[in-house]
């Protein structure tokens, strides 16, 4: 006997309850040791941020990681598991300052660097904990407790160790440059960070008056939408070849940006380079020093402002460029947190965008300012605390890419990415990659190895071993290679000999994953170490161990991978970069990006506009199954719109597939069917109906389909595959076979349950909960020595597809479909048996006229020309009218009976005029008692005329379907006998009473004096 399911499944409760066998029966070690010899499949995880719990944006690629891993699993591929962990940085740090309540990094340093990395390492461990419980939720089978985190003294030196080789090729260099800057964070921000920082920001726009020395009462104009860089002065910018013109107050503008101006002198800019004028700020300090002068620039735009730019060398990249090639003074007005040097007067100690306004006021009152107004522009903010970034000069230490720029574009080029767009965002951003800034002015993180001696030697420490060699003392204080730790470790130059100590500063977060496909596969390893992994801050949080060379030859590079298109620029980029820079080639050779998840509505989820959705009341509230399905149905070449409502439309779907295996098992179980697993192998055996062999053949199909999908990581396909066979066994295959199943009819039981289970099989990697539950109902608990779970099963074996059977019923199906649409159209309800049904088109379906005719509810189904419509031809009245005059009567009712001939081209002859198909309207219309359908050169047309006998047996189906409605309604069992009473005025249904009684299993039919229809059970 099959376990009876309830009338839908209840997620959350099913899936907790997996979870437990899973755990208590050991299913996923069972698995490995299965596929120990298998073919690898190498998949490298691309670490989270363990820095929260586990969100359902971080749930999608969870899941499709899972997917994979499991489909290749099923098919019997040995993998390593491996989840990390990203432990180090901005987003680490930041949040504990919250937790801490320090607003700065002199706060962070006043409570100790010590104890700040210790509640670090807190954090990390906190969520990873929290993360880990999230994703075993989720169904993910990862090797947990064995994960890799990147702050092991491990992983860090395998990043030393890249960056002494760097050093040694010469691509590593100090730049002394102005980068976008963080102010709170105190730190600069990469090319790849800022990327998608851009948000609308409102900002004061202002056009501020330079007064010309060498001119009195004349002034230049400039244009400026960051008042906090005025002070910082030294140039104005104007285009040689444009025209510029003073107005009668003395200002100059570019010509271009003075619509309905009047000019009392225009000149070519280059007649205005040269002159000096007074800074906007030279009374504070800094910017008296300064000589300023106005300069040509090929750049300044004439779309925007006055077209004349604002030159502060301090403030901007182009600015800085600028000061080489022109020779200008670089004054730096504000410091590390943004705040005004103390050499700037009134401005000192104010942060740059709180003294905008004040700044303003001053230029206002001293008469300087034109006007000032607020635009909204795109501004870049910083990617974590979501302050507007500033320009500052910097001096960051920097891998040059000019050599790996080609051999990165190469490498790219060998990897099959999905979808193929994002190689091509992945070669865009090669070929405008500029120097990777690697530096950041913080505290968590790996501590760049540089030790710059006064002797102008620099030492890069590729490993601890060196450093020990190097290190004036021992290192047994040494407690991470972190910081505050590693800063009081001295080396002495192997140079000069002098004592030389650390740049202060930490290395990009990216380095620290970029490197994993080395550090946690054992790259140059000799020898492996158990729980290797497992060092400096990871020790105690796992027990990974570090593999020996021989291993990371074996996984190296990475079969797939997987994550978000932002990671294009982050992950995937910096992981090819450390890549190809140690082997000259790509870590991975397939990726599947995809794109954003958005709410429901397409707004971004925020926590503050509570439409964030936690993960655990997803998982309660839908079910891991629904979410994955969710994520799984998802091209990735779109956002995803993540909600509860899309969840109910799944799990409405859900129980299409739960509706027809609870039919299964009531029938199966009355029969006293017991299926063989054998079947599963080879195809159920016995005599197969003609619709049994289609459904043998459907099954085929859809393994074979949803195969192919998973081959080209394309969810979204498997599902469309599975959805339509799930459909295509309930609505067509469960429909036709009703009453066989009644009959109990074996081999209609076996093809249902082989097409069942093997749906089950291959939807498995998705939905694994809902899957094994049902397995263990259909195969565990009925076929001794059954694999307990779907996942040990293997993958259904791929068979071949009997194509021309399901052409026809293809073709069959889209008869029955043109037939329903026709009945539609003829407002006949579907119960009233019709005479004759005629199919243009579709002559593969008709072997099946049988299957047509009982779907359809006629008589005869026929398949030949279509007769049943007629043309009809009018004249064109607003056309034709004024051309034929008194003629278009006789004209009229010629067409009208009929008495025209069709022309070539859609014309018509008639009463001796040739019309052109525009003077003419012709209609295609039914025939008077028929109902027509047609799609793409099929066409299906319904006999609707009605006679006596036709009439009587619609009301016989209407008994029919009333008595059973009632059965269901009283709650009789499937196989409960009845008596049935019609009322007298039913009395001529009688001579139906045989064919009642067999479809409402009566074991009478009478007639009662009641007004309606009754039934007494046996
Ligand atoms: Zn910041
Ligand atoms: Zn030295």
């Amino acid at each position: 006997m099959f376990a009876a399911l309830p009338d839908k499944p209840d997620h959350d409760a099913l899936e907790l309850a997996i979870l437990e066998l899973w755990e208590t029966e050991g299913t996923f070690e069972q698995l490995r040791a299965l596929n120990a010899d298998g073919p690898r499949f190498s998949f490298v995880d691309g670490p989270v941020t363990a820095n929260k719990s586990l969100a359902v944006h971080t749930a999608w690629g969870r899941t499709l990681k899972d997917v994979f891993q499991r489909y290749k699993a099923l098919r019997g591929h040995h993998q390593r598991y491996q989840n990390g962990f990203d432990c180090q940085g901005l987003w680490i740090e930041v949040g504990v300052e919250r937790e801490l309540g320090l607003n700065s990094k002199q706060e962070i340093e006043e409570y100790g660097l010590a104890e700040f990395a210790r509640h670090c390492r807190a954090v990390v461990e906190r969520s990873a904990h929290e993360l880990t419980k999230g994703s075993i939720r989720l169904g993910q089978w990862m090797d947990w407790g064995k994960d890799y985190f990147t702050f092991s003294d491990t992983n860090i030196e395998y990043i030393w160790r890249f960056l002494a080789i760097v050093e040694e090729r010469g691509w590593l260099h100090r730049g002394h440059r102005a980068t976008e800057w963080c102010p709170r964070c105190g730190t600069s921000i990469s090319a790849h960070e800022l990327a998608g920082s851009y948000v609308d920001r409102n900002d004061p726009s202002l056009r501020v008056r330079f007064p010309l020395l060498d001119r009195p009462g004349q002034a230049i104009v400039i244009w400026t939408t960051t008042p906090w860089t005025l002070p910082a002065n030294v140039a104005a910018a104007v285009l040689p070849t444009a025209e510029y013109g003073r107005q009668t107050d003395g200002d100059w503008i570019a010509v271009e940006r003075g619509e309905g101006v009047t000019f009392e002198e225009v000149v070519h800019g280059a007649d205005l380079v040269g002159l000096r004028y007074e800074g906007p700020f030279d009374a504070l300090g800094p910017g008296g020093g300064v000589e300023h002068r106005v300069i040509g620039w090929d750049e300044v735009s004439l779309d925007e402002g006055t077209g004349v730019v604002h030159i502060a060398p301090g403030c901007g990249t182009e600015d800085f460029e600028l000061s080489k090639t022109d020779d200008l003074d670089v004054l730096m007005p504000v410091d590390e947190s943004g705040r005004f040097y103390p050499d700037y007067g009134w401005l000192a100690g104010r942060s740059a965008h709180e003294a905008a306004d004040d700044i303003t006021a001053d230029l206002r009152q001293r008469g300087i300012l034109v006007d000032a107004s607020v635009i909204t522009h795109r501004y870049p903010e910083c990617w974590r605390c979501h302050t507007p970034l500033i320009f500052r000069i910097s001096d960051d230490w920097f891998i040059s890419v000019a050599e790996i720029r080609e051999p990165m574009r190469e490498a790219n080029r060998t990897v099959e990415w999905t979808p193929g767009y994002m190689g091509k965002r992945m070669d865009d951003w090669l070929v405008n990659m500029s120097d990777w800034n690697i530096s950041r002015r913080r505290y968590y993180g790996l501590p760049l190895p540089f030790y710059p001696c006064s002797c102008g030697h620099l030492t890069v420490i590729g490993s601890r071993a060196q450093l020990a060699e190097l290190a004036t003392g021992p290192l047994d204080r040494l407690e991470e290679l972190r910081r505050p730790w590693i800063d009081d470790v001295v080396i002495r130059c192997p140079q000069c000999g002098d004592e030389v100590r650390r740049v202060l500063e930490v290395g990009d977060v990216w380095l620290d994953a970029g490197i994993v496909p080395f550090s946690t596969l054992g790259w140059e390893n000799p020898t492996h170490i158990d729980e290797g992994y497992a060092t400096g801050a990871a020790a105690g949080l796992t027990t990974a161990d570090l593999p020996d060379h021989a291993a990371w030859e074996d996984w190296f590079p990475a079969d797939w991978v997987s994550e978000m298109r932002e990671q294009i620029r982050l992950w995937f980029y910096s992981q090819l970069f450390m890549s190809v820079a140690l082997t000259g080639q790509a870590p991975y050779r397939k990726v599947l990006g995809y794109e954003k998840m958005l709410d429901e509505s397409g707004r971004e989820m925020h926590g503050s506009w509570g439409n964030m959705i936690q993960a655990k009341d997803a998982f309660s509230r839908m079910g891991a199954d629904v979410m994955r399905w969710q994520y799984c149905a998802q091209p990735p070449n779109q956002n995803l719109l993540f909600g509860f409502g899309p969840g109910q439309e799944i799990q409405r779907k859900l129980l299409t597939l739960w509706n027809s295996t609870a039919f299964f098992i009531q029938y199966a179980n009355i029969a006293g069917f017991t299926p063989d697993q054998g079947d599963l192998a080879d195809g159920p055996q016995g005599e197969l109906a003609l619709l049994d062999r289609w459904l043998v053949a459907r099954t085929r199909q859809m393994v074979v389909e949803v195969t192919a999908a998973y081959e080209q990581y394309m969810t979204v396909h498997a599902l469309r595959a599975v959805e339509a066979f799930i459909d295509d066994v309930s609505n067509w295959y469960v429909r036709r076979s009703r009453r066989r199943f009644w009959n109990g009819d074996e081999a209609a039981l076996r093809t249902l349950w082989v097409a069942l289970v093997d749906g089950l099989r291959v939807v498995s990697p998705i939905m694994p909960f809902l899957t094994e539950h049902l397995w263990r109902v259909l195969v565990t608990d009925v076929c001794p020595g059954a694999p307990r779970s779907v996942f040990l099963a293997g993958w259904p074996s791929l068979a071949p597809v009997d194509d021309e059977l399901l052409a026809a019923v293809a073709d069959v199906r889209r008869v029955v479909e043109l037939g329903r649409q026709a009945r539609a159209a003829s407002k006949l309800r579907m119960r009233q048996p019709l005479r004759r049904l005629v199919a243009e088109g579709l002559d593969r379906a008709a072997p099946y006229v049988d299957e047509i005719a009982d779907e359809l509810r006629v008589k005869e189904v026929v398949f030949g020309p279509v007769e049943a419509t007629e043309l009809r031809v009018r004249p064109n009245l607003p056309v034709l009218g004024p051309r034929l005059g008194a003629e278009l009567g006789k004209l009229r009712s010629a067409l009208a009976a009929g008495q025209y001939e069709m022309l070539d081209g859609g014309g018509v002859r008639v009463v001796g005029h040739d019309l052109g198909p525009d003077d003419v309207l012709v209609e295609r219309t039914e025939k008077e008692g028929w109902a027509v359908a047609a799609t793409d050169g099929a066409t299906v047309a319904l006999d609707v005329s009605l006679d006596d006998d036709l009439l009587l047996e619609g009301r016989v189906y209407d008994t029919i379907h009333h008595v059973n409605t009632l059965r269901k309604e009283q709650g009789l069992a499937l196989t409960d006998r009845i008596d049935l009473q019609l009322p007298s005025s039913d009395a001529d249904l009688l001579v139906h009473a045989d064919w009642m009684a067999a479809e409402t299993l009566a074991l009478s039919v009478t007639l009662s004096a009641d007004e309606k229809i009754s039934l007494t059970r046996r």
